[in-house]
Parts: C-alpha cells; sequence; structure tokens
C-alpha cells in the first residue's frame, strides 16, 4: 500500500484544486485553510474495576468566521488531532455550501466504545462536556457539537444534562447541543436526517438524464443497485431511504466482513438481524468476505456505492477496481485525493461528503433555531393552515355541487407538523445544494467536490470580508 498523507492535508489538497477555479488573494485562502485552534483534553477515568485510566479527547475550532461553531463529536478508538482537525474543515466547508450560518469544528475522545461499560462512558462523556465548558468551547452562541461515531441521542442526552447544570439558568441553553432527544429539546427528525439528505441528493443526481445516460445508466432510482458500507446511523437511513424509493441493495460491508446478492439483500431484515446482536455473516448470500477483507466489497458491481463508515477507504490502490457509476459519499472524507482522481479519470460520479451528508447539519441548524425561538415548529400555524385548508375543500365543494371523498379531504385538509416543516426545510436545501453545484461544475468544467468547495471558499471568503478582516 501506498503512504497516505494525513487527512488534514487531503482536505487541503482539495481545497487548494477547487480554489484554483477562483482568484482569491493567497492570504486570504491560507486563513480560510488554517485551523484557528485545537483542544486537547485528558482527564482521569476510576474504571469499575477501581482501576484508572487517563481518557483524551479533543475539540477543533477550524474557522471562526461565523458563530456559533457546529461539528460532531466521536467516540472512537482510531480518534486523533489529525482526524479531528480534517473533519472540523470539512464542517466549515460543508455549513458554507449549504448556507448554516455557523463555523466549523469537530470533537473526539479516543476511546473503543465496546471495552467500556455504560455507566463509564457516561463518566467519560459527562468529564468531556465539562472540560468543553471550561475552556468556552460548548454553549448556544460559541460551539454546538452534535453526534457523530459512536454519539446518539444517549451520549448527547447526557452532553445536554451536564451544561444545563453547569449553566443553571442560562435561558436558551438547550441549543448547545443538537442531535438531543424530543424531550430535551431535539427536534423531530434530526435522527434520520442525515440519511434523509443522502436519499434527497442521491434522487436528485440520478434524475438528471443526461448525466446519467452518459454513465451509461436509466433515470430515476428505480432498480438501481447499491452496496453500502457502514449499517450506523447515515448508511441504516440513507440505504433504507433509497431502498422505499425503488433502489435494490445488493452489498452490505460492516466490520465482521461482507455480504453479496447480486438478487437483493433484504436490507431491512439484514439491519434488524445485527442490531439484534447477529453478524452478516450468518445469512445467505452469493459472496461472503470475512473481517477486514470484506473491505473489498467495496469493489463489487453495483451502480451506487455508500461508503458510510469510515475515512481513506478508497485510495489510490483500491479506486481502479471499484465497480459502481455513482460514489454517493455518505461518510466523511471516505476518499482520498488521490483516490479521488482515479475515480474522476474514470467518469465516475462522485457526490461529494461536503454535500451529500450535509442534511446532518442542516437539520441540527433546524434545532438549534427551535432552541432559541423556545416553540415547536408549526406550532403557531399548524392549525390555522389545516382550517384554511378545509374552508378550500368546502368552497371547492360548494362551487362544484360534488363531495370529496373524506379520505381525501382528511388528508389534504392538515396543517404541516413539525417533521414535514424539517423535512421539507431538508428537502429545499438539498435540492437546490444539488443543482447549484450542478451548474457550478458545469460552468467550469470541474467535478462536483471542486465545485462545491469552491462554491463554500468563496462563501467563507466573502463572510470574512463582510467581517472587515480582510478589507
Ligand atoms: P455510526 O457509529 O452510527 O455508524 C458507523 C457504522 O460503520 C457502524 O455500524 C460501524 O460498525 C461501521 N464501521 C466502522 N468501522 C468500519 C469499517 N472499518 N468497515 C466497515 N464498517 C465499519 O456512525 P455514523 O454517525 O453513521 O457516521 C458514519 C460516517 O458518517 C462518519 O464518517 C461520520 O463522520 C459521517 N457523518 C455522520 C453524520 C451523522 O449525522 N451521524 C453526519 C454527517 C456525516
Amino acid at each position: 500500500m501506498s503512504a497516505q498523507p494525513k487527512f488534514f492535508e487531503q482536505v487541503n489538497r482539495y481545497v487548494d484544486r477547487a480554489a484554483r477555479l477562483l482568484s482569491l488573494p493567497d492570504g486570504l485562502l491560507q486563513q480560510i485553510k488554517a485551523c484557528n485552534a485545537v483542544y486537547h483534553v485528558s482527564f482521569p477515568l476510576r474504571r469499575d474495576d477501581g482501576t484508572i485510566e487517563v481518557i483524551h479527547g479533543w475539540r477543533a475550532h477550524h474557522s471562526q468566521h461565523r458563530l456559533p461553531v457546529k461539528g460532531g463529536i466521536r467516540l472512537a478508538a482510531h480518534a486523533n488531532e489529525d482526524e479531528v482537525t480534517a473533519l472540523a474543515a470539512l464542517m466549515t466547508y460543508k455549513c458554507a455550501l449549504v448556507d448554516v450560518p455557523f463555523g466549523g469544528a469537530k470533537g473526539a475522545i479516543k476511546v473503543d466504545k465496546s471495552k467500556y461499560s455504560d455507566g463509564e462512558l457516561e463518566r467519560i462523556v459527562r468529564r468531556y462536556t465539562f472540560e468543553l465548558v471550561q475552556r468556552n468551547c460548548i454553549g448556544p452562541g460559541v460551539d454546538v457539537p452534535g453526534p457523530d461515531m459512536g454519539v446518539g441521542p444517549r451520549e448527547v442526552a447526557w452532553i445536554a444534562d451536564t451544561y444545563i447544570a453547569m449553566k443553571g439558568g442560562e435561558v436558551s441553553a438547550a441549543g448547545c447541543v443538537t442531535g438531543k432527544p424530543v424531550a430535551l429539546g431535539g427536534v423531530r427528525g434530526r435522527l434520520e436526517a442525515t440519511g434523509r439528505g443522502v436519499h434527497f441528493g442521491v434522487r436528485e443526481a440520478v434524475g438528471v438524464k443526461d448525466d446519467m445516460a452518459r454513465l451509461g445508466l436509466s433515470h430515476g432510482l428505480e432498480g438501481k443497485t447499491v452496496v453500502v458500507q457502514g449499517l450506523g446511523n447515515v448508511g441504516y437511513f440513507g440505504a433504507k431511504f433509497l431502498v422505499e424509493d425503488g433502489a435494490r441493495v445488493v452489498g452490505i460491508v460492516e466490520r465482521e466482513g461482507a455480504i453479496y446478492d447480486s438478487r437483493g439483500i433484504d436490507f431491512e431484515h439484514a439491519y434488524q438481524h445485527r442490531a439484534a446482536g447477529g453478524s452478516l455473516l450468518d445469512l445467505p448470500a452469493e459472496q461472503k468476505l470475512t473481517g477486514s477483507d470484506g473491505l473489498a466489497g467495496l469493489e463489487w458491481p453495483c451502480d451506487i456505492l455508500l461508503p458510510a463508515a469510515v475515512e481513506n477507504v478508497i485510495t489510490a490502490d483500491n479506486a481502479s477496481r471499484i465497480q459502481a457509476k455513482i460514489v454517493a459519499e455518505g461518510a466523511n472524507g471516505p476518499t482520498t485525493a488521490d483516490g479521488g482522481d482515479v475515480l474522476n479519470e474514470r467518469g465516475i460520479m462522485v457526490l461529494p461528503d461536503l454535500f451529500l451528508n450535509s442534511g446532518g447539519v442542516t437539520v441540527s441548524y433546524f434545532e438549534w433555531l427551535k432552541n432559541l425561538s423556545h416553540v415547536r415548529f408549526g406550532r403557531m400555524e399548524q392549525r390555522f393552515e389545516a382550517s384554511s385548508n378545509a374552508r378550500l375543500l368546502r368552497a371547492v365543494e360548494e362551487l362544484t355541487g360534488a363531495s370529496f371523498n373524506q379520505r381525501v379531504f382528511e388528508q389534504v385538509a392538515v396543517g404541516a407538523s413539525e417533521v414535514d416543516i424539517v423535512n421539507s426545510g431538508l428537502e429545499e436545501t438539498m435540492v437546490s445544494g444539488f443543482h447549484q453545484m450542478r451548474e457550478f461544475a458545469a460552468s467550469r468544467q470541474a467535478d462536483f467536490r471542486s465545485a462545491a468547495l469552491a462554491t463554500s471558499i468563496l462563501k467563507v471568503a466573502t463572510a470574512y470580508n463582510e467581517r472587515g478582516v480582510f478589507p
């Protein structure tokens, strides 16, 4: 295997390439690329058996051109400063791309979750949050973390509870973190938001007839085959919504190995089987790979490859063997810069992470807005809309002398609920984001990643200029 540049360096290589499409002063570009601050915390954990262990964590603030900064926290055995910095940079560009008015940040705690009890994990997450509070690295106006690998509503609830306990009386304290359970101020639709955004993004891409013809594919999701890596939050919901819209999962790659079946895999069954403690390898399939050999599953034939687990899985070493026509980057940084060059040369369409997994941060932004406004989306207008729609239907009935069927009446005479509003805001973001990226790419003959990054860089540069940092 060839030596790979560090992850942050990879991101900056992409940024340099995209910046060539623009004409920015070099100093401004250097400021945009630089990571403003990285905090490293270490603290003791008393384990259940009485021994003491030192836990390491990081929080990187890549760019504070807008405040608060935003980015998930991951719990991962491989976490390190380079990875956190690179992921914080991706957050800067991602937020800018989809017009979420936040700077970029990321956090990590270096632990292998499977080796700690629930009580130990709770102590780790709460102490990490305490360390963030001490450094002004968390709060609705400064830094708003969210979920990432290994962090779900339970961990987010510990973070929110610790912050609220330490900042008693702060009126919008619930806006200190997103991805909260609804009872703690979360927004309906956040849990599945990244996967739903992946579906909207892929659906738009496969809906463009000319692009699909160039790839030798029919347009639309119906019948498209998918290989997914990672059955976590992004991989599960992303593939689930693609399947609901007509696609077929033919391959799954996970930690224990990979399975492939050209006739299609019962995706929900495979997910539930794993969730109940089973292994993918127990399931019937035409082909199976065991353990880390499963990575070769990314090379199985399919229309859409959805890497949704970890970074750096498509590299110069395997990119020439990828058979998918579309690589839909659900994970952050799944393709190295060299791997991306090979995919581009081979005419494979890459829907970049920056765009494709931005549904999570988009809905997190909605959650933050809800926390600042202290009102559920739809609360003020839902009933008014429902009765307006009912009045309209009755007026049509009076004019035409005909009556609507009761079921149709009840379906139409409704007002938008919170989840309707959230999903519609998410759909609008992904649909308009895709077409902006595609048009920019077409106008500069650039690939989608460079187009998305160039658009983001311009927006960050504009924000710096607006603040008079570079008059
Ligand atoms: P998760 O912890 O819910 O799921 C990750 C899944 O990947 C797990 O099922 C795990 O077993 C699997 N996995 C881990 N290492 C693997 C390997 N080497 N090979 C195969 N499978 C492996 O995490 P997630 O939240 O779904 O995040 C996945 C990716 O998506 C990460 O890159 C993350 O940064 C990115 N992302 C997540 C969100 C979000 O809202 N959760 C938003 C944007 C981007």
